[in-house]
């Protein structure tokens, strides 16, 4: 038997926790999946200049909003025109595009995907 509250293991016939009073159970719910480490990031924008790059990591730094350049580390493939892209949450991507069109770096139509 467990306590649903406290998460304490109880020997058969107990029926409340001693700490809490809570009724007990007889299994412990499955943990809920963990969501922090399974959020969808989404492309909102990118570019090939790295001045680019370093002055929407400081706005983004700013915002607070949780960002990454895919492709960043290869800044010898930017240099030969390959791109970074800026990818934010999901939950974040209207934000951030609302940001970037502030910016000037989108204009104001649909942004293609
Ligand atoms: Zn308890």
């Amino acid at each position: 038997m467990f306590c649903p509250r406290c998460k304490k293991g109880y020997q058969e016939g107990v029926e409340t926790c001693t700490s809490c009073g809570a009724d007990l159970i007889d299994q412990l719910p499955r943990e809920a999946p963990d969501h922090s480490s399974g959020d969808e990031f989404v492309e909102v924008f990118s570019t090939y200049h790295q001045d680019d790059i370093s002055f929407l990591k400081s706005i983004f730094d700013g915002e607070d909003i949780p960002y990454f350049f895919q492709g960043e580390s290869s800044i010898m493939l930017i240099a030969a025109g390959a791109y970074a892209r800026l990818m934010v949450k999901a939950e974040d991507e209207q934000r951030a595009k609302e940001i970037l069109q502030d910016l000037g770096f989108v204009a104001n139509s649909e942004i293609q995907s």
